[in-house]
């Protein structure tokens, strides 16, 4: 088992696609815009993936150009 903690969530980013490193992933079904490198387990990034859901954003900035809005557990407001 393992002790040690980190100070981000286990989630990480991904480097396979779609995200293929992005920072922020959306969901397309509920256009929400999720931080990778801040993301709780609420957020579900991984059913986002296997929904195939997942649209890779590099900014928040382009997300809500898109229509996109923050998620309040990892983004914000
Ligand atoms: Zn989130």
């Amino acid at each position: 088992m393992l002790c040690m903690k980190t100070r981000h969530s286990s989630v990480k980013r991904i480097y396979e696609a779609p995200l293929l490193g992005a920072r922020y992933c959306g969901d397309s079904s509920t256009r929400v815009v999720h931080d990778l490198d801040n993301a709780s387990p609420e957020c579900r990034i991984d059913q986002i993936l296997a929904a195939g859901r997942a649209i890779p954003f590099h900014s928040t900035m382009v997300a809500h150009l898109q229509g996109y809005r923050n998620c309040p557990q990892c983004v914000g407001r």
